[in-house]
């Protein structure tokens, strides 16, 4: 029996009113597969909270119909962008989504639109799996910004691409596959812009070899809260334990 171990928490922070993130984290029913997603909703009012629930009810629905998961995400971006379409108040709105389906064999497709990450940690290591869809990412990589500009940029927020901001979005797409103890880690931008990688790395490397997935968790969680919780904070980790009979 493959093995997958799962843990995932969501926190407001200290200064935003509302939960804008969203996720999941579940073993597909009647399937040795997984689906786990993290989306991080913008809009006015209640609007990104509706967009990153909608996104991933869309997603979900979807993958358990037997959509390939890229072809799940543009469905979640038609569903996010033909409801801000239909109502005004929802104008405007719209979601980060990373989303990763996981195998019998370990074998994970990984897609996504914005700025939530999905992070690799083996051996030790700790490997970015996704790029950000944002303006500070491409400032970054063209040589312009370093890292530790990006972070404090007084418009590191503005993504390039989002789900449901326009009627089609490219989906980036890429597949890893697992070894036992691999930690994969999904996150909104209230972990990665509040907890440097290293310190990232370093929270996983302490607990990697075993232990409870679901005090990883918390840590990432209270690291982010620690160093002010500015914003909504979302965590998903899996731990691929590989084959048990
Ligand atoms: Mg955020």
């Amino acid at each position: 029996m493959p093995v997958l171990r799962l843990a995932a928490r969501t926190h407001p922070g200290w200064v935003r009113e509302n939960n804008e993130d969203a996720y999941l984290a579940e073993r597909l029913p009647g399937d040795d597969r997984w689906l786990i997603a993290v989306a991080d909703g913008m809009g006015g009012h209640r609007a990104g909270e509706v967009a990153s629930w909608l996104a991933l009810s869309t997603l979900r629905e979807r993958v358990l119909a037997g959509a390939a998961l890229a072809e799940a995400v543009m469905a979640a971006n038609d569903a996010v962008f033909r409801r801000q379409a239909g109502d005004p108040a929802l104008s405007g709105m719209g979601t980060t989504l990373t989303a990763a389906v996981i195998g019998p064999g370990g074998a994970v497709e990984l897609c996504h639109v914005g700025d939530s990450r999905a992070y690799l940690l083996r051996g030790g290591e700790l490997a970015r799996l996704t790029r950000d869809h944002s303006l500070v990412e491409e400032f970054v990589r063209s040589g312009a910004l370093t890292e530790q500009e990006a972070r404090r940029h007084p418009q590191r927020n503005l993504l390039t691409r989002a789900i449901g901001t326009e009627a089609t979005v490219p989906v980036d797409e890429t597949t890893v596959q697992l070894q036992p103890e691999d930690l994969l880690l999904l996150c909104s931008d209230g972990l990665s812009e509040a907890v440097p990688d290293a310190h990232l790395a370093a929270l996983l490397v302490t607990t990697a070899g075993g232990g409870d997935l679901a005090a990883r968790v918390e840590s990432l969680i209270q690291a982010a809260l620690a160093a002010g919780g500015a914003d909504n904070i979302t965590c998903v980790l899996a731990r691929w334990d590989g084959e048990e009979s």
